[in-house]
């Protein structure tokens, strides 16, 4: 600890930040940076005025950065130092030092927009451009100017473009910390591999067999194909016949990864003993593993996109930038000289590779965010024209005030209603939170409860399934029938089972329902459920208690209010199509995904419609979640949509009020266009 680079610039830090309410500090991965500044900032007084607050784009690096921070300190975690995620908050009156997502701290604006509780405020890792960074970035910037003389915000990146980050906040300083990086010889491979988890594989164990000892981290690109790649390693290992010297371990490192097996990665290797760590780009730069001399690069990301136009989701597999492979590179360059394997050739990253990674906030829904700026409330911010380091395209703008307008967190003229703002309290995305408050008009909110919970945790549900894997869901059996109805009604079926069932961990297990998961479930529920009373302390009527009536085996009230929050995401069956209809901005035809309890429609059992959770394109456009709804239910959303004046929505200005796009002409023009409802 006491070589890293940034602790040799402790003066100049520290003088920069009492000279300077913004700074930006540029450091190389493994500089110190998240661990570092925190504490000094510490010793030299400013956890005495109020926290020192770091942000971190993903979880996981909030929680393992907090624990070595509470290491160093000899404190235990939750007290002086602590971190705060969504659904988990470790701190206490005593916490000095809080790690937390960025996301948590945007919340926390909400209900004190000044940020009081801080001196100081850490934006770290930057440069990975997250949504929630992104916006912190605009905020930031009007906050330093109401507390000027007791607010320090420091801006800290690996690999950002610090003049553009500096421009932006009127030309702070920045301070560069020099990496103490030894030289990377990089070797690309001749062409492209078929399968880049065998040719990772081939790689992996020659490096074992003939180079000198030292790690070897390897980039996959999700879960599914970590775990494949660990297990084919270790069979390997075992059977090698051709021996290396070594002993070797192999370990996955991934944003859903247990604590326990998260803590092995930052232990030290038993002698003689190489280690495989298998990870995705979360230990491009946020998480630092020591020990790597090797790397493995196939060049390849998972990003998930979203489509305004469309309203639809893929989580694709692409090309990583240039600022991306160069990061992987110097992972292997920390302790001595080192190698990188690059499984593509020189010249795919010369002419493919973009120069840099398109910010989040290019390619995400942005329905949740400007659902908090409009709750904000800040006079001097008009959500089109706010400060945005990088602006998002007006459609995609456009796209998130529309969706907000239909599920009545803002009126026609884009001002956020009284629902709206309760929405914004919630820590999920509007529909879901549209859909707890409508439950609680309908009686059934502590259904909604659990299926907003089951929906935020479904990943760590099923073993070994990434959201995307198209297996099916198995229901559970001794479930009462309503399969027909759709996924939401069986997840909420399931943790209704499971809670007649005394949360028996054995049922779980006989279901394939990974413990876990169901734990956190529970837990989010009662979060979900303690937020929704205390917003009732305030502005809402929270009924909790069902009545009998609400547990009839049609859930129409459940369903309805389900309805209410999707009501962007509404779906028409084409039979002869074999599919839907989206009935939203845009008509096209998708299909219920594989993954769904409705499965297929052999015997054409598919409800007429349905509100669906997502649209996803992989080999082709999906709905994710899917939930039957009446009707009847469809024709007010339709009128509304109808009556919707875009123009109007964005408050006459910007791009959108060019356009007097009216949704009833979109309407118009769906009616007469190619797809035609074959009911
Ligand atoms: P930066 O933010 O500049 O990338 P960090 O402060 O994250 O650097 O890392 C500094 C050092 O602390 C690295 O050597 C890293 O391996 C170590 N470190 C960080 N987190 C942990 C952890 N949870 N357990 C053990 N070591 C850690």
């Amino acid at each position: 600890m006491a070589s890293l680079p940034i602790l040799q610039f402790e003066e100049k830090i520290v003088e920069t930040v009492e000279q300077n309410p913004v700074v930006v500090i540029i450091g190389e991965t493994g500089s110190g940076k998240s661990t570092q500044l925190s504490q000094i900032l510490h010793r030299r007084g400013y956890t005495k005025s109020g926290v020192v607050a770091v942000t971190q784009p993903r979880r996981v690096a909030a929680v393992s950065v907090a624990r070595r921070v509470a290491q160093e300190l000899d404190v235990n975690l939750g007290d002086e130092v602590g971190y705060a995620i969504r659904f988990e908050d470790r701190t206490s009156g005593r916490t000095r030092i809080k790690y937390l997502t960025d996301g948590v701290l945007l919340r926390e604006s909400l209900s004190n927009p000044e940020l009081s509780e801080y001196s100081v405020i850490i934006l770290d890792e930057a440069h990975e451009r997250s949504l929630n960074t992104d916006i912190l970035l605009g905020l930031m910037k009007r906050l330093v100017k109401l507390r000027p003389s007791n607010l320090r915000v420091l801006i800290t990146s690996a690999t950002l473009d610090g003049n553009k980050v500096s421009n932006f906040f009127s030309n702070c300083p920045m301070l560069t910390v020099p990496g103490k990086l030894y030289p990377v010889e990089i070797l690309y491979s001749k062409e492209r591999p078929t399968s880049y988890i065998e040719s990772s594989l081939k790689t992996a164990i020659d490096i074992h067999v003939r180079q000198p000892e030292g790690d070897v981290l390897i980039f996959m690109t999700g879960q599914d194909d970590i775990e494949k790649l660990v297990s084919k390693l270790e069979d390997k290992i075992q059977t090698l016949e051709e021996g290396s010297c070594m002993d070797a371990i192999v370990l996955p490192l991934h944003g859903s990864l247990p604590p326990e097996m998260q803590v092995r990665v930052f232990s030290p290797p038993p002698p003689n003993c190489r280690r495989f760590i298998v990870a995705t780009n979360i230990a491009e730069t946020s998480l630092t593993v020591d020990g790597v001399v090797y790397v493995i690069d196939s060049g390849y990301v998972k990003q998930r996109q979203y489509n305004p136009t469309s309203g639809m989701y893929s989580l694709d597999v692409v090309q990583i930038s240039k600022v991306q492979a160069d990061q992987r590179a110097g992972r292997a360059g920390r302790t001595r000289p080192g190698k990188c394997y690059r499984l593509y050739p020189s010249k795919i990253y010369q002419d493919e590779f973009l120069d840099a990674t398109i910010p989040e906030i290019q390619r995400s829904s942005l329905a949740g965010s400007v659902l908090y700026l409009k709750s904000m409330d800040l006079p001097d911010i008009d959500i089109l024209k706010f400060d945005f380091l990088d602006r998002p395209s007006s459609d995609s703008l456009e796209d998130a005030l529309k969706q907000l307008y239909l599920i009545d967190a803002i009126d026609e003229e884009g001002s956020i209603t009284s629902i709206g703002r309760v929405m914004a309290e919630l820590p999920l995305e509007p529909s879901l939170s549209r859909t707890l408050l409508e439950a609680n008009d309908y009686g059934c909110l502590s259904q909604a409860l659990t299926i907003a919970a089951m929906l935020s945790a479904e990943t760590s549900l099923l073993p070994g399934r990434s959201k995307n894997t198209e297996k099916k869901r198995k229901p559970p059996p001794d479930l009462p029938d309503g399969s027909g109805l759709g996924d939401h009604i069986q997840l909420l079926q399931i943790y209704e089972y499971w809670h007649e069932m005394d949360y028996d961990i054995g049922w779980c297990k006989e279901n394939d329902l990974q413990v876990r998961g169901m734990r956190f479930v529970r837990d989010v529920r009662k979060q979900l459920s303690q937020i929704m009373q205390k917003i009732a302390r305030g502005s809402l009527d929270v009924r909790l208690n069902e009545s009998e009536r609400e547990r009839r085996r049609d859930y129409k009230n459940l369903r309805n209010a389900l309805c209410a929050g999707y009501a962007g995401q509404l779906a028409e069956r084409m039979s002869l199509h074999n599919g839907y209809r989206t009935m939203g901005f845009k008509s096209q035809l998708v299909q219920v995904h594989p993954s769904s309890v409705l499965g297929t429609d052999d015997q054409g059992m598919f409800p007429e419609f349905v509100v669906y959770h997502e649209l996803i394109s992989t080999s082709r456009p999906y709905m994710r979640n899917v939930c039957a709804i009446e009707g009847s239910w469809v024709m007010p959303i339709m009128k509304k949509l109808g009556n919707l004046n875009v123009s109007k929505l964005s408050g006459g200005s910007g791009r959108i009020a060019d356009g007097e796009e009216k949704a009833s002409d979109l309407l118009e023009q769906k009616n007469a266009g190619t797809i035609q409802n074959d009911q």
